[in-house]
């Protein structure tokens, strides 16, 4: 169906000419009211995904959602009911800018568990997820043309928002162990001798999206120090690095450089993105102008979701549920790395995450996976080509696959399915 068909679809008869009149001669006129910046706005090739893969049958390698189905859901609507009876006048209003202090003061215990010891609440921004710290870290960070560094591949999202702000978004390439530093520091010295002016580097230093590769604990001094050599922040999105398979979590960067980095964490993959909060742990002396342009945008965080999941963190063993989910994200990742093993085609390898959502696919060169989601969905599943997970607009022979949501017979069946597809893209 094509959109005029939806539109007409909604209208009765008499009215469609009318209305579809009207609404071209809008279109019309308000065309050149856009600004420049809205020329750059995307639509997510990841959020197309998810719209599809919610089709009867087909089963979706493609959205990285937490497993959500062990959370105790009716203890926690006993939770919210108690939140709104006993606390209403305060869950239902306006709360605070920064967020609750109770809740920061449990974010840093959240923090501690990996790593971050030394976190005061008082640096804490509670945000609407960790993709509205990303959004206000490019706005209060970047004017038009400045450049923001990242992994190549690096998460759609971050992509979509710093281009947003007609950021010059430069991908680095990765080794199996994350980010080269030598490779960085080349990068940085042609950018700075071309005279541009290098603000932030974007890093998911755990369980990369999309590669689910983990940037080796010896390089993260090093790359910290080259950033700091150049007077570059560091912006380390680390939604998942509770989520490591095996052993403790990698000390993020922010650990022990607590004036160079940004750090960003997110109750969405330990808890539930339903709640859309998240936090950015930023350096004193950059707080006030970050903590403002944040609430510049959505006033305060949900003081609702901030009850509940304070409550989450106080009252629910948080951290043994996460090891119980842990353990089924280990499961199901074996699961498809036995099935890309077994069923996919000599020429493709992928890699082995210790932790997190994903998988990363790479077909011999030349092949482009975006027209295979075509023939996927025809088939009965649904990934994310590569292509969407890097600044450049050039075809990719990589495809991401998530493991988080789907169960193991069905992570089974859908490589199963995709399997032929990739095995006749090869050999054309
Ligand atoms: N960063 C990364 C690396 C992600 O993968 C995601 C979500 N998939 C986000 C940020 C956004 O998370 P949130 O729900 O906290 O906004």
């Amino acid at each position: 169906m094509t959109s005029q068909d939806e539109l007409n679809s909604t209208l009765l008869p008499a009215e469609t000419e009318v209305a579809l009149e009207r609404a071209v001669d809008s279109a019309h006129r308000h065309e050149n009211l856009f600004s420049e910046r809205a020329a750059n706005i995307k639509q997510s090739a990841v959020r197309d995904v998810f719209d599809i893969s919610i089709r009867p049958g087909l089963v979706s390698l493609a959205g990285g959602s937490p497993y959500l189905k062990s959370l105790p859901m009716q203890d926690l609507g006993k939770t919210a009911e108690r939140i709104i009876a006993e606390h209403g006048l305060e869950a239902l209003q306006y709360g605070g800018g920064q967020g609750m202090e109770q809740l920061r003061r449990q974010i840093c215990d959240v923090m501690a568990a990996e790593g971050i010891t030394d976190a005061d609440p008082a640096d804490i921004v509670v945000t609407t997820g960790s993709q509205s710290a990303q959004d206000v870290a490019a706005k209060v960070f970047c004017d038009p043309g400045d450049v923001i560094l990242c992994e190549d591949p690096t998460y759609v999202g971050a992509l979509n928002t710093f281009e947003a702000y007609q950021v010059d978004v430069q991908a680095i390439e990765m080794d199996e162990q994350g980010l080269v530093p030598e490779r960085l520091e080349q990068r940085i010295a042609d950018l700075l001798a071309e005279g541009r002016r290098i603000k932030l580097l974007y890093t998911i230093p755990s369980f990369n999206n999309p590669s689910g590769i983990t940037l080796a604990a010896d390089r993260r001094q090093r790359i910290v120090d080259i950033c700091r050599a150049h007077n570059i922040l560091i912006l380390e999105d680390n939604p998942y690095g509770l989520l490591r398979f095996d052993g403790h979590p990698l000390p993020p960067m922010r650990a022990e450089n607590p004036d160079d980095v940004i750090y960003l964490g997110s109750f969405s993959k330990i808890f539930a993105p339903g709640v859309r909060l998240g936090w950015a742990l930023v350096p004193r002396h950059l707080h006030r102008r970050f903590y403002l342009a944040c609430e510049a945008v959505v006033l305060c965080p949900s003081p609702l979701t901030q009850m509940l999941v304070s409550a989450y963190l106080s009252d629910y063993d948080w951290q043994g549920h996460l090891a119980n989910t842990r353990s089924l994200y280990s499961e199901r990742c074996s699961t498809m790395l036995k099935g890309l093993a077994a069923h996919l085609p000599e020429g493709v390898s992928w890699t082995t995450p210790d932790g997190g959502f994903f998988v990363w696919v790479t077909l011999p060169e030349g092949v482009d996976t975006y027209p295979l989601l075509y023939q996927a969905i025809d088939a009965g599943v649904v990934f994310i080509p590569g292509a969407a997970f890097t600044p450049s607009d050039e075809p990719s022979n990589k495809l991401r696959l998530a493991f988080s949501a789907v169960s193991p017979e069905d992570i089974e069946e859908g490589i199963r399915r995709l399997a032929p597809i990739l095995r006749t893209a090869i050999e054309e």
